[in-house]
C-alpha cells in the first residue's frame, strides 16, 4: 500500500483560460519543495499527487508543502486498487490506528467521491457499505455524522485513495505568479505580516530596509535578516536591501521643524524605496502601515506620504486593528523575532508631538529648505547593500 501525497490547489479553479499557466507554475513550486525527498510530482484531476517519498520523511514533506501559496490542502493516502474489498482493507488498516491513538474507541463519518464514473459503486453506496464494514470489525467505533472524530475519506479517481487526515496549506496564487513589488521592512510586527500577504496573492517580494547606524544596531540588523529569512520560507530566497538612511534622517532632523520629522522621514523612505523598487523590476510598494495606528498612519497623513510615490503603494493591513495583525503574525510564524526587543531608525528620531494632520504645501516647503536634499536621496540609493536570504537561515 504506497503512500501519496495529495496536494489540492484553490482559487487556481476559478481560473479561465489561463489555468494552465497557474498550474504549471504551481507544479514547479511543488516539485522544488519535495525535490529533496526524490518525490515524483503529476498533475491529476483537480489535484497533484506526490509518490515515492520515504513514509519517514512524508511529515517534512507535508510541512513544506504548507508553505508554497496556491494550495489549499493537502493529505497523506493510501494509493490502492479500484477494489471495493481493497478499499476496505485499507481503510480498516488506517482506522485501526487511528483507534490505537484514541484508546480503542471514537466516532466517525464516511466521506465518498467518485470521479471515475466506471466504478460500480456510486458515493452514495460507497459511505453505507464501507460504514458497515467499518462498525462489524470494530466494536468501539460509532458513527457520528454531524461532529466525526474520525473522517475518513475514499476518492475514486485514476486509482483510489483512502486517507483520515486532511492539513490545510496557505491558499492564495503560486509565488511570482503576478509579478514583483518592494516591501519596505521593518523590524516591527505589521510589515512581514504585509509582505505575506502580498506573497499570498502571488507577489514576488524585494524587502527594502532603512538602517540608521550607529543610531540602530548591528542587532536591528541582524533582527530584519531574520524576519526576511522567516518571509523567504515561503518562496525559497528573497532579496534584501539595506539602505543607509542616517544622514538622510539627520538632514531631516537637524534641518526641518521637530514636529514634522516623522512624516519627512516617511517621504524620504518612500522615494528611496520606489527607486530601488524601479531599479528591480518592482511595480509596487507594500507597506505594514495600518490606518490611525500612529501619528504617520492618520488619513492625512498618509495621503502625504502617497504623494512621495509615483507607483501604487500596497497597504494589506490597513484595515486591520493591531490585535488581528498579531494573530497573523503569529500563525505565519514571525511574531516571536518581531517582538524581540530593536531600535528602529523612525522610534529614534521620533518627536515628542509629531503632526498628526499634516499639509503637504508645508511638508514640500521644508524638503526644498535641505538644498542637498536630492544628492543625500541618491547617495543612500548608491550605496545600499543588497543580500539575498534563503529560507533555509530562519531558525524557528
Ligand atoms: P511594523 O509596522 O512593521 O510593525 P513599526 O510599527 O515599527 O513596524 P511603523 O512605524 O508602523 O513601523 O511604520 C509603518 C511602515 O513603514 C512599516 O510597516 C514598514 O512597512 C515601514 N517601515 C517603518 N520603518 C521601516 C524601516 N526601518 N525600514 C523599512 N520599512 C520601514
Ligand atoms: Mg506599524
Amino acid at each position: 500500500m504506497a503512500n501519496v501525497l495529495l496536494i489540492r490547489y484553490g482559487e487556481i479553479h476559478l481560473k479561465g483560460q489561463n489555468r494552465g499557466f497557474f498550474l504549471r507554475l504551481l507544479k514547479e513550486d511543488i516539485a522544488a519543495a519535495l525535490e529533496e525527498f526524490g518525490a515524483e510530482v503529476t498533475l491529476g484531476q483537480g489535484r497533484y499527487y506526490a509518490s515515492g517519498i520515504a513514509d519517514s520523511c512524508l511529515a517534512a514533506a507535508v510541512d513544506h508543502l504548507t508553505r508554497i501559496f496556491g494550495i489549499w490542502s493537502v493529505s497523506v493516502a493510501k494509493e490502492v486498487d479500484k477494489e471495493f474489498s481493497v478499499i476496505c482493507e485499507t481503510a480498516a488498516a488506517l482506522m485501526q490506528e487511528e483507534l490505537a491513538k484514541r484508546g480503542g474507541s471514537c466516532t466517525f463519518k464516511v466521506f465518498a467521491r467518485r470521479s471515475d464514473k466506471n466504478f460500480p459503486m456510486t458515493s452514495n453506496e460507497i459511505c453505507p457499505e464501507l460504514g458497515h464494514v467499518l462498525l462489524e470489525r470494530f466494536p468501539g467505533l460509532s458513527v457520528d455524522v454531524k461532529e466525526p472524530e474520525v473522517s475518513l475519506s475514499v476518492e475514486i479517481r485514476e486509482r483510489a485513495y483512502v486517507y483520515t487526515n486532511e492539513i490545510m496549506g496557505p491558499g492564495g496564487m503560486p509565488a511570482g505568479s503576478n509579478g514583483k513589488a518592494a516591501l519596505l521592512l521593518s523590524g516591527g510586527i505589521d510589515s512581514p505580516v504585509a509582505g505575506y500577504m502580498m506573497m499570498k496573492r502571488g507577489l514576488e517580494l524585494e524587502c527594502v530596509h532603512f538602517h540608521s547606524f550607529p543610531y540602530t544596531s548591528e542587532r536591528a540588523r541582524d533582527k530584519v535578516v531574520s524576519l526576511a529569512a522567516l518571509l523567504a520560507r515561503y518562496c525559497g530566497t528573497v532579496k534584501l536591501h539595506i539602505v543607509h538612511f542616517t544622514d538622510v534622517q539627520l538632514a531631516l532632523y537637524e534641518r526641518c521643524p521637530a514636529d514634522q520629522t516623522t512624516i519627512l522621514i516617511r517621504r524620504a523612505m518612500m522615494r528611496i524605496a520606489e527607486s530601488i523598487a524601479r531599479k528591480n523590476g518592482c511595480k509596487a510598494l507594500v507597506t505594514g502601515e495600518s490606518v490611525g495606528q500612529v501619528a504617520s498612519q492618520t488619513l492625512d497623513s498618509l495621503v502625504v506620504t502617497d504623494n512621495a510615490a509615483n507607483m501604487p503603494v500596497f497597504r494589506p493591513c490597513i484595515g486591520m486593528d493591531k490585535y488581528e495583525i498579531m494573530d497573523i503574525a503569529r500563525r505565519i510564524g514571525t511574531y516571536e523575532t518581531s517582538i524581540l526587543p530593536y531600535e528602529d531608525c523612525c522610534t529614534i528620531f521620533t518627536p515628542r508631538h509629531p503632526v498628526t494632520h499634516p499639509k503637504l504645501d508645508r511638508i514640500q516647503k521644508s524638503e526644498r529648505a535641505i538644498d542637498d536634499y536630492e544628492r543625500l536621496l541618491q547617495e543612500a540609493i548608491e550605496k545600499t547593500e543588497t543580500l539575498v536570504v534563503s529560507g533555509s537561515q530562519a531558525s524557528g
